[in-house]
This record gives structure tokens, sequence and C-alpha cells, in this order.
């Protein structure tokens, strides 16, 4: 049965910062319907290493037990590895290992548990402008349709989505700055010993990189990006790729000699895109990749699309009539000041990792802490910018 459903704000896409952000909404008393095209647990293309700096806003929706209790790692320490050099520097927070497959789940699960309408397996088709808002076409897992209508409508679908091409987002025509990620489980081989369950590797090699931490349940994930131009004459799926890499320095053999997979396949997905794109489109807040894309090196897209929901919470909770322009222009200006930084270093810093001898080379002169504080401080939030994000947000809240 078609169904309509009318509500404040709706939110297309349910990973960390729409189910992040319909969580803040719901504890607030609003109105708020996410829908998601997949239905939850489900796994995701990731390095699966949250940020210290996402944690408070975790808290702030009271999920920060729930990571101790299904067991995520703590993450401590950094290592850059490659074939001449092997640095080590030390996180300044605690960051944490969890599987996507986990957090996801727990986040959304969260939002529901808060107030917020949870629709799984629903795929939104198309946003339009109305003269009261928004009007929503959205299919169920049994390809019904269904009408939603909004307020205000926040994009939350990620880094790539049919919604980019109806709405003509330049970066889905680009073509230069593409990359593809993989990723799969793994699990330590008795004789292994890599990685300490403290400690994130970030293995470098010609344009690409591996990230390997520890998630929960004695897993490890590897998860690996690749400028396309790698893969030019490339034969064979990821399996083929990782077998090549191991060919690549003793560093990866070591490496793939001590782990042995703990999934059947790769997982991989759309192509990674670091073309600029804008916050707000045609009215529509974006958060979390939608909005920017911070390239995965830095371990931060979880953290920024989690802090840019807060920022949006915030806006639209401080307009409780939900005046959608206005809360667009707030948000944009929010979004840049917060964010813009951060993705430019990530993009710098990822050019360096993807050129081994130049890390080498830097490491040399700057020494490997200097290379840890300027990967860390330059591509994450600060202990003052979250403290303040989160005030603002309980100011808003409690007005
Ligand atoms: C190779 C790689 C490694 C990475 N490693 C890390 C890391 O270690 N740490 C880190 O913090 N970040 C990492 N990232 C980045 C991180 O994965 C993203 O920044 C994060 O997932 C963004 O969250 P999001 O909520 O914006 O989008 P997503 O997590 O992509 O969630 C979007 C959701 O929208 C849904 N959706 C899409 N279209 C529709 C539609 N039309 N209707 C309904 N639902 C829809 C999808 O099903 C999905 O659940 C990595 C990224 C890559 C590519």
């Amino acid at each position: 049965m078609s169904l309509s459903i009318s509500c404040d704000v709706a939110i297309a896409g349910g990973g960390p910062g729409g189910a992040t952000l319909a969580a803040l909404l719901a504890k607030c008393g609003m109105s708020v319907a996410v829908f998601d095209r997949d239905e939850f647990p489900r796994d995701k293309l990731c390095g699966e290493f949250l940020s210290y700096d996402a944690l408070p806003v975790l808290d702030l929706i009271g999920l920060g037990p729930a990571l101790d209790e299904v067991g995520a790692t703590r993450i401590r320490t950094c290592r850059l590895i490659g074939p001449t050099f092997n640095y080590s520097f030390e996180l300044p927070r605690e960051a944490r290992g969890i599987s996507r497959l986990r957090l996801d789940e727990m986040l959304l699960r969260r939002a529901a548990a808060l107030g917020a309408s949870v629709h799984e397996g629903w795929t939104v088709d198309t946003v339009t402008r109305t003269a009261a808002g928004f009007a929503l076409h959205v299919r169920d897992g049994s390809r019904e349709a269904h009408h939603v209508t909004a307020k205000l409508v926040v994009g939350a679908w990620g880094r790539w989505g049919r919604i980019d091409r109806q709405l003509e987002r330049p970066f889905t025509r680009d073509t230069a700055r593409r990359h593809f990620g993989f990723k799969r489980h793994y699990r330590v081989l008795p004789e292994g010993q890599v990685p300490a369950d403290h400690t994130i590797d970030l293995y470098s090699f010609a344009r690409g990189y591996l990230g390997v931490n520890a998630v929960e349940g004695d897993t490890v994930n590897i998860c690996g990006l690749v400028h396309a131009s790698r893969l030019d004459g490339h034969r064979g799926g990821w399996e083929t790729f990782v077998d090549n890499l191991s060919g690549e320095g003793e560093h990866f053999a070591r490496l793939f000699g001590a782990h042995e997979p703990a999934q059947e396949h790769f997982l991989s997905s759309e192509p990674v895109i670091f073309a600029a794109r804008s916050p707000v489109v045609s009215g529509i807040l974006m958060v979390g990749d939608a909005a920017g894309l911070i390239d995965p090196l830095a371990g931060n897209g979880m953290a920024m699309a989690i802090q840019s929901a807060l920022v949006a919470a915030t806006l639209v909770v401080r307009r409780p009539e939900l005046d959608a322009d206005a809360i667009a222009s707030e948000y944009e200006t929010a979004y840049r000041d917060l964010f813009l930084d951060r993705i430019r270093w990530s993009r710098r810093v990822a050019w360096i990792l993807s050129r081994p001898w130049l890390v080498d080379r830097a490491a040399r002169i700057l020494r490997a802490p200097s290379i840890g504080s300027l990967l860390l401080a330059r591509t994450r939030a600060t202990d003052a910018q979250v403290a303040e994000l989160v005030g603002s947000f309980e100011r808003a809240r409690d007005r």
C-alpha cells in the first residue's frame, strides 16, 4: 500500500552522517524520518578507524559505552610503513577501531530509540522543492512507491548517489580525480605479529596506500585506495592486485603473510572522486560525504560526517520555524569554516603518502613526530572546536 508520510525533516541516507543527525534531532523532539536503501547491519567500504574527534558527539547521543560493549579496539599509535621506512607517532587521544557492520547499525538503532522514524530498505528516488517545502519519491524494498513531504531535506547519501546526477552536481562528470577503494577483514595467523590492536598502520605504495587496524572480534581490517591510473591494464580482481603488491616489497609480503582472509571477497564500491562539492544544493543541506570528501588516508571521514550532522542539527534546532533558505545559508558558511581546510590538507598529505620515496625523504628531514603532527592536526577538529560544537548544540536544545 502506498503511504503519504509527512515530517519536519527528511534525511536521505542512514550512514554515520544521516543517523547521527536523525538521533540529534529526535533527541530535541523534532519529527524526523530517515530513509536508507540498505537494511542494517550491512558492510561498507571503510578503513574502520574512528577518529577521536568524533567520540564526544557519540557521547552526546549516549553511544560512548556501546563502543566498549561491542569491543571496539583502542588505537593510540600510528605507524607509517614503506619499503625503506617504519616511523611511528602517538595520537594525542585514543581513537577506536570498529567495523561499519556494527557502528552503522548502532547509530541507526540509536536514532530509532530516540524517536526518529527509520525506514530501512527504502530508496529515495527524487527530491523536489515545493511551495511548502520538499517532496520526495521513495521506494520500499518491494518497490512500492511512497510520497514524503518535509519542511527540510538533508542529503546524507554518501559520496555518490543517484540524486547527485539529478541535481547535476559537477563532480559526477569528473574523470581525472577518480580513485578506487577495497577492503577485506582478516584474522592474524598464529605466527603473525602485525598490527597490535592499539596501532593503525599506513602502508605507502606508488599511487596508493593501505590502512591496517584491528576492529572488534579479533579481526583486522585491511583497506586500500588507488588512483584509477594504477589499475590501467590491470587484469584480475582485487585478489590479484593485492598479490602483486606483496611482490612490491618485504613489508607487504610480511603483512599478507601474517594474515588470512576472514571474509570471502574484497569489498569495493563506486569511485572516490576528490573534486570539490557544495554543502548545499537547491536548498538541500548535505552532511557527510555528500557535502565534501576528505581523503580516506586522514581517517576522518566518519568524524566529519558525524560533526557535520551536529552542525546541521544545531542550526535546525535554533530555527523552529524551519526556514530552509536561512538554515541552508548559515550551514554553508559554518561548513566551509570548519571543514574546507581539513579537506585540502588531507589531499596534500595523501599526495605525499602515495609517493614512498617522498615520505622517506620528508621523514628524514622533518623527523617522524613532525610528520605525525602535520597529518593529525590539520586533518581533524581540535578539542576546542569539538567542545564548541557540542556546547552550541546543547545551548540550542536547552533554549
Ligand atoms: C577506501 C576508504 C577508506 C576509508 N577509511 C575511513 C576510515 O578509516 N575512517 C573514517 O573515518 N573514514 C573513512 N572513510 C570515509 C568514510 O567511509 C566516509 O566518510 C563515511 O562513510 C561518510 O559517512 P556518510 O554517512 O556521509 O555516508 P555513507 O557512510 O556512505 O552512508 C550513506 C548511506 O546512504 C544510503 N543511500 C545512498 N543513496 C541512497 C538513496 N538514494 N536513498 C536512500 N539511501 C541512500 C547508503 O545505503 C548508505 O547507507 C573511508 C572511505 C574510503 C572510500
